[in-house]
């Protein structure tokens, strides 16, 4: 337990001993001993030749009986596992049975079987399945499961498809091989939504979301999400449903967003419920997406799984991307992929920046539920994202089929994977396989030259060391770039310029004048474009970029030269940028989600990334001060011009989640919130008394409290929703994250102290603690408290909940990137969680890393 850390490397991979031809598990569900009796039909695996001992992993199990072919044994038990001796097991098929006891209530990790205000439920991704049974927890040991399960509970799921219940009882059987990870039982008092769908090839599926009893009215969005996936799938991937039934099952205590369980997705609460009172669209473009996500695994993840965890990548970044493409099909797709960059820069670009930094596909590690992170799911998808810009349309979908043709029913890995693109395309990849060993995001410098009539560009690449990794070789880039004339007008239309070296030339020929470039549209690689273009450029992109990626991105780099010369220069407020930014506003001819993204200003924590990538060290405080006195600008410059905003978006029509509907919501919002900062929050007062949706609803009251008002509007919001935790936890956050520096830790353990903050409750946990971690200033401040408060908290939760502990400690992450004082008091508050005894091993890793390698250069 204390310091027997071991780290684990992708070098070393076996296959495992033996089999598991098929698998069945009995449970007798209690709250404090639940009986797991378990038949393994094993055989000697031929990949392993030779005489091997039979060695399972199991944490926390007592075990009550053990058996060979019906024969009693007495294996060697330890921490990690059981292990019976070669001599005392058959050479040919044989069969081990176990019964062990586990204790699900006492459970509060969240991690194998547990349970959620009455409900029983599981997590085992990656290694929770452990924690119910002996068994070898790997992802290449695929197995037929038959699961009976025996409780009063009224509603009792597993795996595939149901073969029989009874008073007390419920059997299922899923036909296909899969890993121990995506097992799955729920036991509770449940309602379902249910619905029918018929797949491509005329199999009839029934589809159930389950829920508390009260939440049924709050999942027609979720199931209407799952069925646009199911045919998304079929008509984009030709991807189709393999069981009888569908089922997901929304649970309030869980560590993640939601896992894809095969056939038994389980869910986090907050991802499947929605009703225009309590979601906003943001909630509904999430739910879509997540609901999209998990169904995708099932192809992508369970009928293809991963050989080890080292590939997680393959199963994560594939899905992710999918997903992406899904969103992208069903809202605007140019909105859609700004949001995806604004999240990648916020929680990739800077894990890649930090002593956190690790490939797509890491060699080693000790803890890999640290490994769910930014870089496998997001830069994993921006990796494929790329690959399809690289191999065309056409070769992303021969690769693709190639891939579910050839490896249906494997556990494959990212050699797998490209292997197929190889095939599918007669493409070399083996210089784009450094997207996934090496960390750290390339910085591209960009030249141009102009000699008659001959415009070049000239790149060139660099990747700043990371841990591990101090050298970086050159990648495979693919830059989509277009041209516009001085007049606005597009002289050459996107094309993709492939960069392989260090530094490469590309020359456009036939031109009349010098264009103007528009570099990296789309956001074609996941690169820092280093360019020092002059304002007046930016602002003829903004204006004119026929590229929607890079119109939005010209003025967020405007906004951030603008902001970084009142940090580091004490420059006013640019009046260009204010005047591009009122233009956009005000274009009745541009899509309203399109112009609230152009009126959302750089997050701070985004602030201080550049300003640290410009060699400077940011300063909390100013990049605050900053930012409200550019928010304050803007509001003076847009004047009157917002009021009328906010009246002609103020349709009254009925509510609907759409794109559409939430891009006039997003606008109207972003008007009143700067409105807010003239008028003292008169409109935004009126309304939060008057909202029709939880968007109007929190979104003015973000607006009031960004203005310094809103103290009745907490208390009412608060008196209104006090029953609903999902609507309560937006209440917590918005409070921290909208509190002034020198208030938000004070705040914090304020809210921390209320009787409703279920700090067991990893989504109560997160909108308080996590709050506090990402409101910049506030964690940041000079006092040290915010560091103080959070670390607190983490040593709290970590005997409880490893997992969500370590996730919340990234908080941490960017601690070099900060002067002097606030290193010493960031690094001491992680030598304390450091000293603390009884550490999990989980956030012990966490601070070890971010400690190891935050030194500062
Ligand atoms: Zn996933």
């Amino acid at each position: 337990m204390l310091d027997a850390q071991k780290t684990i490397h992708l070098a070393d991979y076996q296959p495992f001993t033996h089999l598991v031809e098929r698998v069945d598990l009995t449970f007798r569900l209690a709250p404090g001993a639940t009986r797991v009796l378990a038949r393994l039909h094993l055989a000697p695996n031929p990949a392993r030749p030779g005489r091997h001992p039979l060695r399972l992993d199991g944490e926390g199990l007592r075990l009550v009986a053990c058996a060979v072919d019906g024969q009693a044994v007495a294996p060697a038990l330890d921490d990690g596992g059981l292990a019976i001796a070669a001599e005392d097991l058959p050479e040919a098929p044989f069969l081990l049975e176990t019964e062990v006891e586990i204790a699900p209530e006492a459970n509060t990790a969240l991690e194998g079987l547990y349970m959620s205000k009455g409900m029983y439920c599981t997590q085992c991704e990656a290694e929770g399945f452990r924690k119910i049974t002996y068994y070898p927890d790997r992802p290449d040991v695929m197995s037929r499961f038959k699961v009976r399960i025996e409780s009063d509970l009224p509603v009792l799921l597993s795996n595939g498809n149901p073969v029989g219940s009874g008073p007390g009882w419920a059997e299922w059987d899923d036909p296909w091989p899969k890993p121990a990870y995506l097992f799955a039982l729920v036991a509770g008092d449940l309602r379902a939504h249910s619905a029918k769908f018929a797949t491509a090839s005329g199999r009839p599926v029934d589809l159930h979301i389950w829920v508390r009893p009260g939440d049924e009215d709050r999942c027609a969005y979720a199931m209407d999400s799952l069925i646009r996936s199911m045919r998304w799938d079929e008509e984009v991937y030709g991807r189709e449903y393999d069981l009888d039934v569908f089922n997901i099952v929304a649970v309030d205590d869980f560590n993640m967003g939601a896992m894809e369980n095969k056939g038994l997705n389980i869910f986090n609460s907050r991802y499947v419920l929605a009703s225009p009172e309590t979601a906003t669209d943001d909630d509904y473009a999430r739910i879509e997406a997540i609901i999209a996500h998990e169904y995708f695994h099932n192809w992508t993840g369970n009928r293809i799984t991963c050989r080890d965890w080292f590939q997680l990548c393959l199963k994560e970044g594939l899905t992710v991307f999918r997903d992406h493409q899904f969103s992208g099909d069903m809202r605007s797709a140019a909105v859609r992929r700004i949001e995806e960059v604004v999240a990648l820069r916020a929680r990739q670009f800077r894990e890649d920046a930090g002593p956190l930094a690790h490939p797509v596909r890491p060699e080693s590690f000790v803890e890999i539920n640290n490994f769910y992170t930014a870089t496998v799911y997001e830069k994993g998808s921006e990796v494929i994202a790329m690959l399809k810009t690289l191999v065309g349309d056409q070769g992303y979908k021969r690769a693709l089929d190639l891939y579910f043709d050839r490896h249906d029913g494997d556990a494959a890995t990212i050699e797998d994977w490209l292997k197929v693109f190889e095939d599918a395309t007669g493409r070399d990849l083996s210089q784009f396989k450094l997207w996934y060993s090496q960390a750290g995001t390339p910085r591209l410098q960009v030249a141009e030259d102009w000699q008659d009539g001959v415009y070049t560009l000239t790149f060139t690449q660099a990747t700043p060391p990371t841990p591990g990794q101090p050298e970086k070789a050159p990648r495979v880039i693919p830059i989509n770039v277009g041209l516009l004339n001085p007049n606005g007008d597009e002289v050459v239309p996107t094309i993709m310029l492939e960069m392989t070296q260090e530094r490469q030339s590309f020359r456009f020929e036939g031109l009349a004048a010098r264009p103007v470039p528009s570099i990296l549209r789309g956001f074609s690689a996941p690169v820092v474009l280093e360019r020092d273009a002059p304002p007046e450029e930016r602002a003829f992109l903004l204006a004119h970029d026929t590229d929607p990626f890079n119109k939005w991105e010209a003025g967020r780099a405007l906004a951030k030269d603008v902001m970084a010369a009142m940090v580091l220069q004490d420059a006013p407020p640019s009046p260009a940028w204010l005047d591009a930014v009122a233009a956009v506003a005000f274009d009745e001819g541009l899509d309203p989600a399109f112009r609230a993204l152009c009126l959302r200003l750089p997050a701070e924590d985004d602030m201080a990334q550049t300003i640290h990538a410009m060699g400077r060290i940011p300063d909390p405080a100013r990049i605050h001060a900053a930012r409200r006195a550019l928010a304050g600008a803007l509001a003076i410059r847009l004047g009157e011009g917002l009021v009328q905003l906010c009246r002609d978006l103020d349709e009254g029509a009925e509510f609907s989640p759409s794109a559409e509907q939430a891009g006039r919501r997003a606008l109207r919002l972003a008007a009143l919130a700067l409105l807010a900062r003239r008028d003292g929050g008169k409109l935004a007062a009126e309304a939060f008394a008057g909202a029709r949706s939880m968007t109007e609803e929190i979104g003015a009251l973000a607006a009031l409290l960004d203005a310094g008002q809103g103290a009745a509007e907490l208390q009412a919001f608060a008196d209104r929703w006090g029953g609903d935790a999902n609507v309560m936890d937006k209440w917590f956050a918005l409070q921290v994250g909208l509190a002034a520096p020198g208030e938000a830790a004070d705040l914090t353990e304020r809210l921390a102290a209320r009787a409703d903050f279920d700090w067991k409750n990893p989504n109560r946990f997160r909108s308080v603690v996590g709050a506090l971690a990402a409101n910049h200033a506030g964690f940041h401040h000079l006092s040290g408290r915010g560091y103080r408060v959070v670390a607190d908290w983490l040593l709290r939760l970590d005997p409880l909940n490893p997992q969500t502990a370590a996730r919340v400690s990234t908080a941490f992450e960017t601690w070099p990137r900060y002067d002097a004082a606030r290193r010493r008091l960031a690094q001491a508050e992680l030598e304390r969680i450091l000293a603390a005894p009884g550490l999990s091993g989980d956030l012990r890793e966490m601070a070890e890393r971010m400690l190891a390698a935050g030194q500062p250069a």
